[in-house]
């Protein structure tokens, strides 16, 4: 039996299991009330839990518990939890102990570069560089530049000067080159084969349309996989308008595919910035068409949104937020109260976080350094700082390769963990000297300095799966006595005077999205979490959902899991009535309460 076939089995067998009370008729893709029917007329939005121990971080958790979830009589309802910490996103956003969310001191603000928006005043290739420094640092930040296989450098004509049609005579779109539709379509099937709950979900809704009427205004990467989230928001009944939250991450096939497919889609790999905004705006700024629901990933067009047309808050019926940056904007606005419709956290998902973090890095660590150095690991020394998501799953790819990995920690917990899962617990500078390849995941800044770098014995590789480029201090290898070469794309060797040379990989920022692919199954696992965000908030009575953040109800998350089970033939148990009953339990989940940490 094929993949899909049992996804859309599987789908089908959830659905059934769970009847509809709390649900509108339009949402037949959501999990659905339990079979007692305990239902909360109110979402708790933003509670501030008084269970929590005054020793953990205090946060306003964004669980709205709508009334399809049933609360855990053995468990505190509304458990704090952990939204996100300076270790865990790069010090991009955090909470105080209050609850509050703190400023974000190395976030870079959005600042529009051209308030005046004279798009039709556009700078010079030089002129377009100067500016890349006011858009966000996300939609700057280098990302999987393997991901596409064009090579459209003999065209230097910008989209914005064509005039371009598909087959059907359409050209509200502006891509790099409608001719690459077909090659772009392949990308997309083969992203299709690992993206299993998208295509159940499509087959589920074959005759139902929970976003019919949906107007989604996307800012994502336009890759293969989120050509599948779109094509499958578009099967369940939505209208599509999309740009890319990243300058260089389009994949052009990618757009002409979609541009073909009748998609409006506004983006080309190497955007300046003044294109950036220009094609956010056109995705937004269309006669006779209003957005009611905004797809974001960075916060750039919402932001955008609440810069220009803030009279479009008014149908809008809510916000899904994918990335750590764009969340803390949100949360920023809510506190400001400003937020004035309902957003989704996906960021902080469990079905995002740990499988973002941990299996996507356990896959990609090795594609990234094979790709660039060609490197073989086994016998090799390898120390990874810091040992949470990141750091686990570098260290267990390597550990499976034969290399022999130390593991630097600041927090007991983390570096017990390490030392019970077999790795040599040690401080930088005791193994500086031997080690083959240095490897920072901390999200902290300033992990391997000059004086480490100094030490590395020659040909050591130095590279970083933590946050932006801030573990490693690259800038203090920019001295007069160092020289550079560039050997590869994303590979430089650093000499030093005696003729000691380091690789440096992607300059310091991260290995697996500068220099490899990342995992398609893994990105099916957050864009199926993105549709159930939009399908819930599009579809939520009225009152369900306040002008505030919140996280899906874990439920949903439950569920995004359990379409990605059928790939693996894997076989869940069911609770049975005793066992359920035994454990305070619906048999159709929640199985855990929120503070759990899996
Ligand atoms: P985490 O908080 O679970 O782990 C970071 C660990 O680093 C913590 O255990 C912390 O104690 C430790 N640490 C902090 N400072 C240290 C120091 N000076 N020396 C040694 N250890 C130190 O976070 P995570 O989920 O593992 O993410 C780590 C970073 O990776 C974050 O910046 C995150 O945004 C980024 N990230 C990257 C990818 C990717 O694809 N490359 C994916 C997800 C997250």
């Amino acid at each position: 039996m094929s993949v899909q076939v049992l996804a859309a089995k599987m789908a089908e067998v959830e659905l059934k299991d769970v009847p509809s009370k709390e649900l509108t008729p339009e949402s037949p893709l959501t999990p659905k009330a339990d079979d007692k029917g305990i239902v909360e007329n109110e979402p708790k939005a933003i509670v501030t839990s008084t269970t929590t121990p005054t020793m953990e971080p205090i946060v306003k958790t964004g669980d709205p518990s709508p009334g399809f979830l049933t609360p855990n009589p053995k468990m505190p309802q509304a458990s704090a939890m952990k939204r996100t910490d300076p270790q865990q996103n790069g010090g991009e956003a955090f909470v105080n102990r209050d609850g509050t969310v703190a400023e974000a001191p190395r976030l870079k603000k959005i600042q529009f570069a051209d308030q005046k928006q004279e798009f039709n005043k556009r700078p010079t290739k030089i002129g377009r560089r100067s500016l890349s420094r006011s858009i966000s640092q996300s939609s700057t930040d280098s990302y999987g530049s393997a991901a596409s296989y064009t090579d459209s450098s003999d065209d230097e004509t910008s989209p914005r000067d064509k005039q371009q049609k598909n087959s059907k005579g359409n050209g509200d779109f502006c891509i790099k080159n409608i001719k690459q539709a077909d090659f772009g379509r392949r990308e997309i099937e083969i992203a299709e084969q690992e993206m299993p709950a998208l295509m159940a979900l499509r087959k589920r809704a074959q005759g139902e349309k929970p976003l019919a009427g949906a107007k989604v205004v996307g800012c994502t990467h336009i890759t293969a996989q989120t050509a599948v989230l779109m094509e499958t928001l578009s099967a369940l009944g939505a209208q599509c308008r999309w740009a890319a939250c990243n300058i260089y991450s389009t994949q052009n096939e990618v757009a002409a595919a979609l541009a073909e497919g009748g998609f409006s889609v506004f983006a080309w790999k190497g955007e300046s910035e003044d294109d950036f905004w220009w094609c956010i705006d056109r995705c937004v700024n269309l006669e006779g068409w209003q957005p009611n629901m905004i797809l974001d990933d960075g916060g750039d067009l919402t932001h955008w949104i609440y810069k220009k047309y803030p009279n479009m808050f008014k149908k809008i019926k809510g916000i899904v937020e994918e990335s750590v940056t764009g969340v803390h904007r949100l949360y920023q606005l809510s506190k400001a109260g400003k937020l004035c419709v309902p957003a989704m956290n996906v960021n902080d998902s469990v079905t995002k976080q740990k499988f973002d973090n941990l299996y996507c890095c356990r896959e990609s660590i090795l594609d990234g350094l094979k790709r660039t150095t060609d490197v073989m690991f086994g016998g090799k020394q390898v120390v990874v700082c810091g040992y949470g998501e990141v750091g686990k799953g570098c260290c267990a790819a390597l550990k499976a390769m034969g290399s022999i990995v130390y593991v630097t920690e600041i927090d007991p917990i983390c570096a017990l963990q390490a030392c019970m899962d077999g790795f040599r617990l040690v401080k930088l500078n005791e193994v500086i000297r031997q080690v083959d390849i240095v490897i920072t995941c901390t999200g902290n800044k300033n992990v391997v300095l000059r004086e480490y770098l100094d030490r590395m014995k020659n040909g050591c590789i130095v590279c970083n799966m933590g946050h932006s480029n801030t573990e490693i201090d690259v800038a203090s290898l920019r001295t007069p006595e160092l020289t550079w070469e560039r050997v590869r794309s994303q590979v430089d060797h650093v000499i030093w005077p005696d003729g000691k040379r380091i690789v440096l990989l992607a300059e310091g920022r991260l290995l697996n999205l500068s220099c490899s692919t990342v995992p398609t199954f893994v990105l099916s696992i957050t864009a199926t979490t993105q549709a159930l965000a939009l399908i819930e908030l599009y579809n939520a009575p009225e009152g369900r959902y306040k002008q505030d953040v919140y996280l899906l109800p874990k439920k949903m998350d439950e569920y995004v899991a359990s379409l990605h089970l059928p790939t693996f033939d894997a076989h869940l148990t069911e609770l049975s009535d005793e066992q359920a009953k035994y454990l305070g339990l619906n048999k159709n989940g929640p199985f855990k309460p929120n503070y759990y940490r899996y």
